[in-house]
């Protein structure tokens, strides 16, 4: 069905979005200029991401105003000013020092949303290490993946999630010089061989002065997922605040004063972009609530903690829907004032649905680890067409180009035709390689374009529409997952000869993974082998990226050159014709 454009006023906002005059913007902006909004390390010393988000404001008047309030799983909450954190990543950063951390080299944590964690990034960014976050929900093998091929030298963690997911595999990691724990001082000192959090903060200086730090040193790594091959770290530098900074007041349409709720996990890129940099960087207060979802509780945060912007996530958007409107208007949500969404396609229906149920629609917008924040936005003034990305944000160019036989690109110009989505690299936070994988790096560019592995179209008015991905990642209630992973992970169980993974639409979650197993003889399917792979897997995964649904083929099917040919897999799961089969191997 065709969607009716929701039109935006013109004038009379109560708050002026920042992108009014979108073309002219556009026309105007440059990347040289964005950066001198920034204020740079005192004395001409570099950019450094910490400084911009966290200093700047805490030396001045700005120093006592809010910029976390962290809400914890049993109602406690913990307020944070600038000034505070300031003093505490110093803290951090002079621990990092102390324990002989040097610049580059990677600090892993393994942390739900708790202070620490926000302590961690911005203190080892201060230290000009290389954050890198893991998400809690893994397993222990997708994290000793992670740590081992990211070199990890510090990882910060709590003592439950350390006995639950490291503890096994600490001694396979002998690279990974220090384990800091946060727990009970009693708690940690039974751990052998780790370290107290609280301890070495207590001892830990609260001043620090950040060392030179040049815009294109590394400051962040972020592990995402191929249809093949090992989890890939993508690396972005310090410059990429610059984009966090305008991204943030282009996109989701920061202002002064604002509280922000970015309810985005702290384990992948948007927790780390938009959960932490962007709001800091304009001196906003950030709301961090550490418990999962549930609407009510939802709305009752909303309602009191007055928040004005809201950056969410699609799956979160359709388990609100599924509860319905009327639970809303119990809830005082006069302050709210833009709700945006980001990680998967947000339906058509969802953006009217927000329309409906907060009088606001929800504004969608896209991006990817790779691109280390927001590109394609519905921005504030913008009427929505709901089902659209939105269009690029000033700065960048995005197009739809065919890949031809010959590796050329042709960029596509003609409206409605669907083609790969390709970006002109130049951004502050485009990544800056794969780590340890140059070649997989330069295979992500072609004829000057950056390749996103996404399908997409474009309007006549400069609309992106998603259309699908290129390759087989799955996206589960917004978690990227390569099938690969999953495959590799069952062909650890010794009954299984082959594994072949694909993404199962879903109605809430948009994806849930699904595994198609061949078994070895004399193995033979039954319920009972069902349910000890979807455990196994379980355990070594994590519940987030294991299998929800195993089902026993004969064999999976593959091309003769031996690889999974997960679409068929899928056409067959759907029912869908199945294309073309020329490179089947017999099954
Ligand atoms: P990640 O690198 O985990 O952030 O995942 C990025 C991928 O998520 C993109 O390449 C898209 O496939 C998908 N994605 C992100 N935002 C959107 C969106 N607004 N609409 C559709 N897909 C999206």
């Amino acid at each position: 069905m065709a969607w009716k454009t929701i039109k935006k006023p013109r004038e009379g906002w109560a708050v002026e979005p920042n992108l009014l005059d979108y073309e002219r913007v556009r026309a105007q902006f440059s990347w040289e200029a964005a950066r001198r909004e920034l204020d740079g390390l005192p004395g001409g010393r570099g950019l450094n991401i910490a400084h911009e988000a966290v200093d700047r404001h805490a030396a001045g008047a700005h120093g006592s105003h809010l910029a976390i309030r962290w809400m914890g799983k049993r109602g406690e909450i913990r307020d944070f000013t600038y000034a505070d954190l300031s003093r505490l990543t110093n803290r951090f950063a002079n621990v990092l020092r102390k324990l002989e951390v040097q610049k580059g080299e990677r600090v892993f944590a393994l942390c739900g949303r708790i202070p620490e964690l926000y302590v961690t990034v911005l203190g080892a960014l201060k230290n000009c290490n290389v954050f890198c976050p893991l998400f809690s929900a893994f397993g222990p093998e997708p994290i000793h993946q992670r740590i081992s091929i990211g070199d990890g030298r510090v990882l910060v963690t709590t003592t439950t999630l350390y006995k639950r997911k490291l503890a096994a595999i600490r001694d396979s990691l002998p690279d990974l010089r220090h384990v800091i724990l946060i727990g009970a001082p009693e708690e940690v000192r039974a751990i052998p061989g780790v370290l107290d959090f609280h301890q070495l903060m207590d001892e830990a200086a609260g001043r620090f002065e950040i060392p030179p730090t040049a815009p294109e040193d590394l400051a962040l790594l972020h592990f995402t997922s191929g249809t093949t091959g090992k989890p890939k770290g993508a690396m972005h530098v310090h410059d990429a605040v610059v984009a966090h900074h305008m991204t943030g007041r282009f996109a989701l349409d920061f202002h002064p004063g604002d509280i922000f709720w970015c309810t985005a996990d702290p384990g992948w890129v948007t927790g780390t972009s938009y959960g932490i940099i962007a709001p800091l960087t304009h001196g906003i207060t950030s709301i961090v609530d550490e418990a999962e979802f549930d609407a009510e509780r939802w709305y009752a945060l909303l309602q009191d903690q007055k928040v004005t912007v809201w950056y969410t996530a699609p799956t979160a958007v359709r388990m609100m829907m599924k509860i319905g409107t009327e639970v809303i208007r119990k809830y005082d949500l006069r302050n709210l004032r833009f709700i945006a969404s980001v990680g998967e396609p947000l339906n058509p229906e969802a953006v009217v649905w927000g329309q409906e149920a907060f009088g606001l629609p929800i504004h969608d917008n896209w991006w990817q680890t790779e691109t280390g924040g927001i590109m394609i936005a519905n921005y504030a003034a913008m009427d929505i067409r709901p089902g659209s990305m939105g269009r690029p944000l000033p700065g960048i160019d995005a197009g739809i180009v065919h890949l031809r036989k010959d590796g050329t690109v042709e960029e596509v110009t003609a409206p409605h035709i669907e083609g790969e989505l390709a970006l002109r690299p130049g951004w502050p936070s485009m990544f800056r390689g794969y780590l340890h994988e140059d070649e997989r790096y330069r295979k992500c560019f072609a004829g000057g374009w950056y390749l996103t592995s996404d399908l997409a179209k474009r309007d006549a008015e400069g609309y992106f529409w998603f259309v699908g991905r290129a390759d087989d990642v799955i996206k589960s209630s917004g978690h990227l997952i390569g099938p690969f992973e999953v495959e590799s992970a069952l062909l650890e169980h010794q009954a299984v000869a082959e594994a072949g993974v694909i993404g199962k639409p879903d109605p809430v979650a948009g994806e849930v993974v699904k595994a198609f197993v061949s078994l070895k003889p004399p193995n033979v399917p039954s319920e009972q082998l069902r349910a000890e792979l979807l455990g196994f897997a379980r355990k070594r995964l994590g519940a987030v990226v294991a299998p929800k649904e195993i089902d026993f083929v004969p064999s999976v099917p593959k091309t003769r050159s031996g690889k999974i040919m997960r679409r068929l897999l899928k056409a067959r799961e759907l029912g869908l014709p199945e294309g073309d089969t020329s490179t089947l191997e017999s099954e």
